[in-house]
């Protein structure tokens, strides 16, 4: 079997690896939103602005924590946004997941590679900021495509429960999303 690929926080607490089938079938994209970004400051991170957060779309059944899972915590930019999870023991972005397991979709921080290019080239790139203009995405075909074609081959052999982010009995998240205060969501929009 092919070598998997490892991640690590910052800090090296929390440890993993993607299974070599997620790095084949997932799909590299940066993304220049303001929730990205907003992400990326609320944990103290350099302001990754007027470049993208970098990120590796893939199937969540095909990543294994094995080390310092329980540092694992998710919040909430908003009530409705998606559950952007982090490593607690130093404030390192993990990935955003949906909120509810059945639509298996994870985007991890490339960064918690030690090799990104590994990861392949970026194949789409997110809200690309237009002056005047609403912001544009290039490559979405390809982004869609991977999140669909991967969230019918884990619906299809059942992997979708085997998943870091949710507890497969109950569906529920493994640790309880926080929804950040307005307050602290008004300094994270610059
Ligand atoms: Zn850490
Ligand atoms: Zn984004």
């Amino acid at each position: 079997m092919a070598e998997g690929l490892a991640f690590s926080c910052n800090c090296g607490a929390l440890r993993g690896e993607v299974a070599a089938q997620g790095i084949k079938t997932g799909t590299r994209v940066v993304c220049y939103c303001a929730d990205c970004r907003a992400n990326e400051l609320y944990h103290g991170q350099p302001d990754p602005a007027p470049d993208p957060v970098d990120l590796f779309q893939l199937a969540p059944d095909t990543i294994t924590i094995t080390q310092g899972a329980d540092h694992l915590k998710a919040l909430r930019l908003g009530p409705r946004g998606p559950l952007r999870w982090f490593a607690s023991c130093c404030g390192t972005p993990f990935a955003n997941t949906l909120a509810k397991p059945g639509l298996p979709f994870a985007g991890m921080r490339s960064d918690l590679f030690q090799d990104k290019s590994a990861l392949g080239k970026i194949r789409a790139r997110a809200f690309i900021p237009a002056p005047g203009k609403q912001a544009r995405t290039k490559g979405g075909g390809a982004m869609a495509w991977g999140i669909l074609s991967r969230m019918i081959t884990a619906r299809l052999s059942g992997r979708w429960k085997e998943t870091p982010f949710f507890d497969a009995e109950t569906g529920k998240p493994v640790a309880e999303p926080q929804l950040i205060s307005k307050t602290e969501r008004a300094k994270l929009y610059p």
